[in-house]
């Protein structure tokens, strides 16, 4: 241990208040620098049910990883910005699931540079689950505009318009693909319900898989922006 040598009563107060922070400070010594240095290591935990062989998983996951190293923001972070403070639609749960779904419009060109199938790419929503399980949501959504809960219909809708365009872009991304399906068929139907705020959203997303940049928290912003100028929200 001869870093912490240099631990001494003052600097050890303050590297126990730094590890009740939660920071995890680890000692190493480097002859090729040429002065001490502080830089912090990310971590990350890849975690499966099972230990059965699973490459296109892996290799999802850690395009996860690698997109957070290039800018696009975490959903613990973005909830830090954007959270039910910001409007009401965002909760913890629906900021983490539309994070996510936006990651994933930047992850398919690499998945497919690295030589797999476009299909491989989501293991656990299929196209045979999504567009069956279509039919139940859009039942659901009717019901929700019924019942007037705008809050619970708007988060809905705009996870159908992300899934939706998630898998038109696997039919733009790679001919063969089995598992892609034309968003108009989601987008069209969603328009019953309203058209303005449904091609609003459309055009948001659109904007997102044409833009070369990994920022995340201006989609964000720009949607807060959307729902706030809406009538959609207070009709
Ligand atoms: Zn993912």
């Amino acid at each position: 241990m001869p870093l912490q040598k240099s631990l001494n009563e003052k600097n050890q107060e303050l590297y126990t208040s730094l590890l009740k922070q939660g920071f995890e400070i680890n000692f190493e010594i480097d002859p090729s620098v040429s002065s001490w240095y502080a830089q912090p290591k990310f971590k990350y935990v890849i975690g499966a049910p099972t230990d059965e062989l699973n490459h296109t998983a892996m290799a999802h996951e850690l395009l996860h990883i690698k997109l957070e190293g290039m800018g696009f923001e975490n959903s613990i972070n973005i909830y830090k910005y954007f959270n039910e403070k910001t409007n009401e639609i965002f909760d913890a749960n629906f900021v983490g699931n539309l994070n996510n779904s936006l990651a994933h419009f930047k992850m398919l060109d690499d998945f497919i540079q690295m030589g797999y199938s476009i299909d491989d790419f989501l293991q656990d929503t299929p196209r045979e689950y999504f567009v069956k399980d279509m039919i139940v949501r859009l039942a659901f959504l009717i019901q929700d505009e019924l019942n007037h809960d705008k809050v619970a219909l708007l988060k809905e809708i705009i996870l159908m318009i992300s899934t939706a365009k998630l898998f038109n872009l696997y039919k733009i991304k790679q001919d063969s693909t089995t598992e892609g399906v034309h968003e108009d068929i989601i987008i069209i139907t969603l328009k019953k319900i309203n058209e303005n705020i449904i091609n609003e959203l459309n055009n948001l997303f659109q904007e997102w898989i044409d833009t070369n940049t990994l920022t995340n928290q201006f989609f964000f912003q720009k949607l807060t922006d959307l729902i706030e100028s809406s009538e959609f929200m207070k009709t």
